[in-house]
């Protein structure tokens, strides 16, 4: 029974029969409505071509996902969609998008064929007060999302709805919003951080493309400073990571594969414990490192 049966039954009834057939109806409703509460998870994406290969990181994302109760739905917050404004994706039939160029035609025939959730996208519009979120036909499933989903749900059995970022925003601002979308955690959707927590493009040690492990100095010192905050809570320092000198300057020169983070770590309650995985550095100037919050 979803919310306009309810209503609509609520309505019909004799008035005389209301107060025992509402609690009851409640009681429906409830079990409906709430679920134990969801994990929160930060999925370091790394190369599209983790989509299709396995190694290291691919076996990190199988084994997380065996920690995971099935979710009614998937709500993403991807690096790869940065709008002006905040938009919610409402179709019911997301596209996959293949949103890289110069890959092998194997990376192209992939298809995640999820559906998506237009209730869970106007529900999630509905919680966030913080700006007008816009409803999307337009956009689908970027590599951000599909190239890790399809590890941890392979059937793609799960509506997935993605949130973008606005770019116009600050850090702050990501974090506060992000809060607001707390209580989706109680009604079974599992809210996925998707990006890079150090993403330096510009200086890929190309030779060292294959050694998981590689982190030039500077991308090893901010890694343990960023887990270091993330293990504390210090979320504070994560958002004003602008302010913290050349190391992590030189692993945010572009937020966009940061702020996921900060979506992931302002859902945790205090409550929750929260644990590394995917833990490496590669290619110099990336960390494939994972957060998973419970
Ligand atoms: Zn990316």
């Amino acid at each position: 029974m979803n919310r306009k049966e309810f209503l609509k039954l609520a309505s019909i009834l004799p008035l005389s029969n209301m107060p025992s057939n509402l609690s009851i109806l409640h009681k429906i409703s409830d079990q409906l409505e709430s679920t134990e509460r969801m994990p929160v998870l930060f999925l370091g994406h790394g190369s599209p071509m983790n989509a299709i290969e396995d190694n290291e990181f691919v076996q990190g994302f199988k084994s997380i996902a065996k920690k995971i109760s099935k979710p009614k739905a998937i709500l993403c917050i991807s690096a790869h969609w940065e709008t002006k404004g905040t938009f919610v994706t409402a179709m019911k039939n997301p596209k996959t998008i293949h949103d890289f160029g110069g890959f092998p035609q194997a990376l192209y025939n992939v298809q995640y064929p999820a559906q998506g959730s237009p209730q869970l996208a106007v529900e999630t519009k509905s919680y966030v007060k913080k700006t007008n979120i816009g409803l999307d036909y337009n956009w689908g499933l970027d590599h951000g999302a599909w190239s890790v989903l399809i590890h941890l749900f392979p059937k793609a059995e799960i509506p997935v709805i993605q949130l973008s970022l606005d770019y116009t925003k600050d850090a702050k601002y990501h974090y506060d919003l992000a809060k607001e979308l707390k209580s989706l955690r109680d009604k079974g959707i599992l809210i996925v951080g998707s990006g890079n927590m150090i993403h330096n493009l510009g200086m890929v040690a190309w030779d060292k493309l294959n050694s998981s492990g590689y982190g030039y100095d500077w991308c090893l010192e901010a890694r343990s400073s960023m887990n270091k905050n993330i293990l504390s809570d210090n979320h504070i320092d994560l958002i004003n990571y602008k302010l913290k000198g050349k190391a992590y300057q030189l692993s945010i020169p572009t937020p966009e594969h940061y702020l996921p983070l900060l979506y992931t770590l302002a859902l945790k309650d205090s409550t929750d414990k929260i644990s590394l995985f995917n833990d490496k550095a590669i290619a110099g100037s990336l960390t494939m490192t994972s957060v998973f919050i419970a």
